[in-house]
């Protein structure tokens, strides 16, 4: 502990993993955060040159092995772009000029790369000439990778911390929150973020309690205060008074009891009181949450992400890797469906074995099929890995972020190349394997029709589905307030792809964070949906939900929910619903 005497703080942002933690406050520097500027004495710039070095010689031999694997699995010519990459690292005229500043101003490494390298590439993006300017774009891609390098005994401690505590941090990228110590880390709490980014999604898979977008928690926490995190309500005390402990620790041991008396659940149909089948399957992240997926009575996977296999890794898995974890995720669930998504990267999740992100508006770029379609070599290993998995019958595939039908139509080709490939070489795979498209681009929805003849089922992503139908970036906390899942556009494109969906004989399932949320789920039952799939640790609580719910008065209140005037009033429609019939809820939800 701090040790000094300090008054409570309360601070309030997004509660994104429900549980109750107390713990000791530790600041974490994460690969996002600023460049911290220090001075330093005449004798240690030697050690601060040998950094330097060290760091360029681990960013040579990274790059080479990442050209290498390009090339294996893209081809030489992709692999080419690295060529430009190693020039720049062992460039000694910049190298030379980072030295002889840092000599100069007597201060760290970083803000003498970072400086050096922004003066150098502001120069080459200015000459008119294309080769140059895409030179400038080497230059800084390099240096981040160099940075990311020299940070690497700061990172290790967001990986290796040994005592339990309270992570405080400006901004968490998905990767590293997928590769925190889980025992030791008791909560998280950060700056930035908001509900359904990949990190609040990262921390529900985890159970890790977590509140973001608290804007500045880094500048009001010491190493050491005593924090109280409300995961559920976003609430996060810093310095909590004796009272304050004390009502947590009565509200902590009412949510074990409520969470007991779900878990008897576990073997109960998702059945409304009048006899209505709402199959609950489960968004998984990592094979490890596989064994809570039937534990906490989910049957099935709805939506398997599979870019965490991805990330957090400097190489890309081969193709027996990913069969080997999409086999594991096929038999633990059998015969229960297991829907593999394929890769979803680019926006925030950026695999650093994939070179190809560098855009301006990354959640409108190249992303998922997107960019599987421009990487054909890459997309197919995945899919005739998913194809060998497919040899156990409970496996489907689903495609992220469609937005027209050519897109279903050429991954429909690759695929069935990579069928023929597989069967000229007498590797078995199901022909027959169900095919999904993600619906959660409004362009989609509104061609639902369109789509519907190329697949067997829709999953609609509501997490991007809103984010794209309301322009609102959904990692941006600033703007949090207008990320509305009850706002009438979203009830009713909902609405439209369900009736599609049944009238070309197809089903719908949610795997969005709208079908984990309590006090939505008799919206989303009453407009239709088939299948709801959350983060196995919400199974209970949605259940629980389905278990008290009448289907007559679900569709009655997606009726008022389609000609409602405003999300408040939905929102509130929905709230009422939920507090008559299951308030016990309301405890896990913000
Ligand atoms: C979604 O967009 O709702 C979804 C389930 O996909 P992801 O959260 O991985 O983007
Ligand atoms: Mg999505």
């Amino acid at each position: 502990m701090s040790g000094r005497s300090k008054s409570e703080i309360c601070l309030q942002g997004i509660g994104v993993s429900p549980g109750i933690a107390v713990c000791d406050a530790r600041l974490v520097v994460s690969e996002s955060d600023r460049i911290v500027t220090r001075s330093i004495s005449a004798d240690e710039i030697p050690r601060e040159i040998a950094r330097f070095e060290e760091a360029l010689i681990a960013t040579h031999a990274q790059i080479k092995h990442i050209q290498k694997q390009v090339s294996e699995m893209l081809g030489d010519e992709h692999a080419s772009i690295f060529d430009a990459h190693l020039l720049v690292v062992d460039d000694r005229t910049f190298i030379e000029d980072v030295i002889r500043t840092l000599k100069k101003d007597m201060i760290n490494v970083e803000p003498v790369l970072s400086a050096v390298s922004n003066r150098y590439s502001d120069m080459l993006s200015k000459v008119d000439d294309s080769y140059l300017s895409e030179r400038a774009a080497d230059i800084r891609d390099v240096t981040r990778r160099i940075l990311g390098n020299l940070a690497g005994e700061r990172l290790d401690r967001i990986n290796s911390i040994t005592e339990p505590c309270v992570v405080v941090v400006h901004d968490l990228p998905p990767s590293d929150t997928a590769t925190m110590n889980k025992s030791m880390v008791k909560a998280f709490v950060t700056d930035l973020g908001s509900s359904t980014s990949h990190t609040a999604i990262m921390a529900r898979a985890l159970q890790v309690p977590a509140v973001v977008g608290l804007h500045n928690v880094t500048a009001t926490v010491e190493n050491g205060d005593v924090v109280l995190v409300d995961g559920a309500k976003g609430l996060v005390f810093v310095c909590p008074t004796e009272k304050r402990l004390k009502e947590y620790r009565q509200r902590a041991l009412e949510q074990e009891q409520i969470l007991l008396e779900l878990d008897a659940l576990r073997d109960k149909p998702p059945e409304t009181l009048d006899g209505y089948l709402v199959p609950i399957t489960a968004n998984i992240e990592l094979l490890d949450e596989l064994d809570a997926v039937d534990a906490r009575g989910a049957k099935g996977i709805g939506l398997y992400r599979t870019e965490f296999l991805f990330l957090g890794r400097d190489t890309l898995p081969s193709e027996e890797e990913q069969a080997a974890a999409y086999i594991s995720a096929a038999k633990s669930q059998y015969p229960a469906p297991v829907v593999i998504r394929t890769l979803d990267v680019g926006a925030d999740k950026l695999p650093s074995s994939i070179e190809c992100f560098n855009e301006l508006n990354p959640f409108l770029g190249e992303r998922a099929i997107r960019f599987c379609l421009s990487h054909p070599q890459l997309f197919k290993t995945q899919l005739r890995a998913i194809l060998r998995a497919s040899v156990h019958e409970n496996v489907r595939i689903m495609y992220p972020m469609i937005c027209c039908l050519k897109e279903v139509v050429q991954a429909n080709e690759l695929l069935h190349e990579c069928m023929d490939e597989l069967a000229s070489k007498g590797i078995p795979f199901n022909r027959e394997l169900e095919i999904g498209t993600m619906i959660e681009v409004p362009s989609a929805a509104l061609i639902a029709d369109l789509i519907a003849p190329h697949v067997s089922f829709f999953s609609l992503g509501t997490n991007d589905l809103i984010q794209y139908t309301m322009a609102v970036d959904r990692g941006n906390e600033n703007v949090a307030h207008l990320y509305q899942p009850t706002h009438v556009a979203i009830v009713r494109l909902i609405d439209h792809v369900v009736k599609v969906s049944h009238k070309y004989g197809l089903w719908t399932c949610v795997c969005g964070q709208m079908a984990a949320s309590p006090e939505l789920v008799p919206l989303l039952v009453g407009l239709g949906v088939d299948e709801l799939s959350v983060t196995p640790s919400q199974a209970p609580v949605i259940k629980d939900v389905i278990r008290k719910l009448h289907y007559s008065s679900a569709a009655k209140l997606a009726q008022e929910a389609l000609f409602s005037d405003s999300a408040e009033h939905v929102k509130m429609l929905c709230r009422d619903l939920i507090s008559n019939i299951a308030p016990e809820v309301l405890e896990f939800s913000s």
